[in-house]
């Protein structure tokens, strides 16, 4: 691991003005800056160890949980602070009875004792698990490497992504919580130097275009500080299904966070996101529009499937994944169509 300087924040002042090192406000987005938050620290320092992240200076940012560690339930919604920890929120009972698709999410990631290291804004914020990003013995990685090409276009690529791919980049998010918060219009809490501000969640990844390397809409140095999942008449009928190749510790190859609000039979109103196929937390409003005002049907969820995947573009070994993650967002609207709710 390469040398960097250490820094201990106490509150959110003390963090920003310790982020602030030169170089971090030309940097080209957060992720590549020369400063970095650690909050669990459990992909940040694997991704030191690796090479492929290299912080000049790293601000410890735990002691911040003390005014953004809470969850919080009201009538409008939950509130939840970015250093809450993964396990605290998956264990939470309310969270689990009102916002069962949250809890889901968390519950079914890492393991026991990475969720009770880590924090939910290191949550949203780690990176593609492609091979090629995490092994620099690969020069071609236009995320690691701007402008050096894609190994996985013709190499192994499996895990990556169908939806919303480039032509430079076909590497998949992999995280869970994130795609929960994508499908219920949840909303991230940031601070910077230039000020507060509120960032639709759906608007904090970006899709990799032309530049893989700018993953998201944060400037360099700003902090994630909550998040809010606004209220609805769906979220105690939701869930998360998770596919992958073994049943505990590992990441999604296909999963649903899916959300009904059900008349009867019929869909009032639905949520869908999809995780494992996609180059960021992706919501899939074709899903949503095919399955509002039809009564529900294991084929009106099949045709929901139809569409959320109606664009996918698929290289030599992801062709499987449209169609597994077709039938698991399928198998998804079924089950949360027949939850007591
Ligand atoms: P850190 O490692 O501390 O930080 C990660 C990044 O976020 C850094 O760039 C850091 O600077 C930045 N950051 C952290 N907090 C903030 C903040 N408040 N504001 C701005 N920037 C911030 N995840 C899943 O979702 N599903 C899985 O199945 C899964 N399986 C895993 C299996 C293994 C073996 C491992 C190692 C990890 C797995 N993970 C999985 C990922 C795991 O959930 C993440 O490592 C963890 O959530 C990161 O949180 P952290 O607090 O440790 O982040
Ligand atoms: Fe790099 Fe993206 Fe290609 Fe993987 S898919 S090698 S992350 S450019």
């Amino acid at each position: 691991m390469r040398p960097f300087r250490f820094r201990l924040a106490s509150d959110r002042a003390q963090a920003l003005a310790a982020a602030d090192v030169p170089g971090e406000r030309s940097a080209a987005s957060h992720i590549g800056a020369p400063a970095q938050y650690l909050a669990g620290g459990t992909t940040l320092v694997d991704l030191m160890k690796l090479d492929v992240m290299r912080p000049e200076v790293l601000v410890d940012i735990n002691a911040l949980a003390r005014q953004h560690g809470a969850i919080e339930l009201a009538p409008d919604g939950l509130r939840l602070g970015a250093l809450a920890r993964m396990a605290d929120v998956a264990d939470h009972p309310q969270v689990r009875r009102d916002y069962p698709v949250i809890a889901q999410s968390l519950e079914l990631a890492a393991s026991p004792q990475l969720r009770n290291m880590a924090s939910l804004g290191g949550n949203v914020l780690q990176r593609t698990r492609c091979n090629y990003f995490r092994d620099v013995s690969y020069e071609a990685c236009n995320k690691r490497n701007p402008g050096s090409g894609c190994a996985a276009m013709d190499g192994v690529n499996r895990r990556l992504a169908v939806l919303g791919v480039s032509d430079a980049c076909i590497a998949n998010y992999p995280g869970d919580f994130a795609v929960a918060l994508a499908a219920l219009g949840a909303s991230v809490d940031v601070e910077g130097r230039a000020g507060r501000r509120v960032l639709a969640f759906e608007d904090l990844h970006r899709l990799p275009g032309a530049a893989p390397h700018v993953e998201t809409n944060l400037a360099p140095g700003e902090l994630i500080t909550g998040f809010s999942v606004p209220a609805g008449p769906w979220t105690r009928r939701s869930l998360y299904l998770k596919v992958r190749d073994r049943e505990s510790y590992e990441f999604a190859l296909a999963s649903a966070a899916v959300a009904l609000d059900l008349d009867g039979g019929t869909v009032r109103d639905a949520r869908v996101g999809l995780g494992g196929v996609a180059a960021k937390p992706w919501r899939s409003a074709e899903a949503e529009r095919v399955l509002r005002g039809r009564p529900f049907s294991e084929a009106v969820a099949r045709q929901a499937a139809e569409a959320a995947f109606a664009g996918a573009v698929a290289h030599e070994q992801t062709r499987f994944k449209i169609e597994l993650g077709r039938r698991t967002l399928a198998r998804a609207l079924a089950q949360c169509a027949a939850m007591e709710a």
